[in-house]
This record gives structure tokens, C-alpha cells and sequence, in this order.
């Protein structure tokens, strides 16, 4: 059992009761998802052992080699894409993961929802939403294009809708961030109101250095990975 791992899970799950007593809000509304992206094995098996049970991941090779498949990992441990799809790699992806956070065009709607019912089983997906206007970043880029997508929902059985997620402004200050989120807040009561038969419960935003102000924007999914497993290494 590795005593720094256990901490910094202590740690954060503080922060995580403080940010939701300091709105009233109940801390059980928040789960915590422990992004272990470029990290090894035995760091998500850590986590494991100190009580982490959902990981995310943004690229489908990395989930591929390093998680076991589905029967072999470690029980109740999901595993969520939350990095962007491409379409030629959905058919690698699906029989891979507990879920897709990151789904963001009609046609990848399409494609996943094909590829589900075709193993047998629905995917569940949260759909991104860029809500800081930056070019580089996926999501779908207006409440016209993510409402078009639900809207064709009927032609869609193999996923199923859980919410909405969003990667917040890189840098700025609180005010601008806290803006994102209550942008996808926004967003998301639209959807409720405009498709009330469909599941928007979960708005995943915030990451380490933001998810205090996610959480009093009503964040109900913080996306934690630097605070956890520490600064991520892309040159090896
Ligand atoms: C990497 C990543 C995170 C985690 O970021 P940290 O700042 O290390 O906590 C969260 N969400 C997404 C989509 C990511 O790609």
C-alpha cells in the first residue's frame, strides 16, 4: 500500500467536502474520477488499493495496453475514454471501456452506438461541450450542433445519455473559469427542459487546479490527475 497515494486521495477528498459544504451541496452528489494518463499500471493499481475504483484516459492505445481486458481487472474498476475519439479507432474502443465522456459529433454518436449494439451492449456517454470558445479544444461547438445530435437520439440505442462534460479555459482567472462551467450548467438545465425523458445527472468538469470552483458551479464529476498521481512525464 503506497501512504502517499492514500494521502493525496485524503487530501482531495477533503477539498472535495469543503467545496461542497462551503455551497450546500451534499459531498455524495461528487465523484471523483482519478485520471491516470500517462501514468503505469501500477500507479492505477495503487489508487486501487487506496480506494480510487474509476480512471480516466484520453487515448485509446494507452487504454489498450495498459488495462487488462475486461474480465481480468480488478473488481468494481471502470475506466472511462475522456480524451477525444477519433472515428477509425471507436471499434478498438468500445469493448474497452465502462464509458465514453468525450463524445462530440452526431456521426461519432452514430458510429459508437453501431459498434455497441453489435457487442451486445449500450455505451454510456457524456457529451462534450467546448465552452470556452478555444479552437483547439474538442466538444460540440453550440447548443445548435449538441441539440441536433439529441434530437436524432431515436436512431441511437446503443448509447445511452448521462450528462454533459466540459475541459475548462487552460489558465485565466477565476472569474473566466467559473464562467465555463456555469455556461455548461446552463447548457444543461436546456437540455433537461428540451429532452425531459433523457439522463442529464452528470456535469463532469473540473480538473486539479479548478475543481473546487467546478464543484460550486454544481460540478457532479471532478476529472483529478496531476494532484493524484503527480506531474505528467510526455517526453519518454
Ligand atoms: C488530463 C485531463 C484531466 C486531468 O488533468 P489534471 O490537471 O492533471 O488534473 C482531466 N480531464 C481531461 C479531459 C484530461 O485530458
Amino acid at each position: 500500500m503506497d501512504e502517499k497515494m492514500q494521502e493525496r486521495i485524503d487530501r482531495i477528498r477533503d477539498e472535495i467536502a469543503q467545496a461542497a459544504a462551503s455551497c450546500g451541496r451534499d459531498v455524495r452528489e461528487i465523484t471523483l474520477m482519478a485520471v491516470s494518463k500517462t501514468h503505469p499500471w501500477d500507479a492505477v493499481m495503487d489508487g486501487y488499493a487506496a480506494g480510487l475504483r474509476l480512471f480516466g484516459e484520453n487515448r485509446v492505445q494507452e487504454v489498450e495496453a495498459k488495462f487488462p481486458p475486461f474480465e481480468e481487472r480488478p473488481d468494481g474498476m471502470q475506466v472511462r475514454l475522456i480524451g477525444h475519439l477519433q472515428s477509425n479507432k471507436v471499434k478498438k474502443i468500445v469493448p474497452l471501456v465502462d464509458g465514453i465522456d468525450s463524445l462530440d459529433s452526431l456521426k461519432l454518436a452514430h458510429l459508437i452506438s453501431d459498434c455497441s449494439m453489435r457487442n451486445g451492449t449500450r455505451m454510456p456517454v457524456l457529451l462534450e461541450y467546448n465552452t470556452s470558445a478555444e479552437d483547439a479544444k474538442s466538444g460540440f461547438e453550440s447548443e445548435h450542433d449538441l441539440f441536433d445530435m439529441l434530437d436524432h437520439i431515436e436512431e441511437l440505442p446503443g448509447i445511452v445519455v448521462r450528462g454533459l462534460m466540459t475541459v475548462g479555459p487552460l489558465g485565466g482567472d477565476e472569474r473566466t473559469i467559473r464562467n465555463a462551467f456555469s455556461l455548461l450548467r446552463t447548457v444543461r438545465d436546456r437540455c433537461k427542459a428540451r429532452y425531459p425523458s433523457l439522463d442529464f445527472s452528470t456535469l463532469s468538469m473540473g480538473m486539479s487546479g479548478d475543481f473546487a470552483w467546478a464543484i460550486r458551479e454544481g460540478s457532479t464529476l471532478v476529472r483529478i490527475g496531476t494532484r493524484l498521481f503527480g506531474a505528467r512525464d510526455y517526453t519518454t
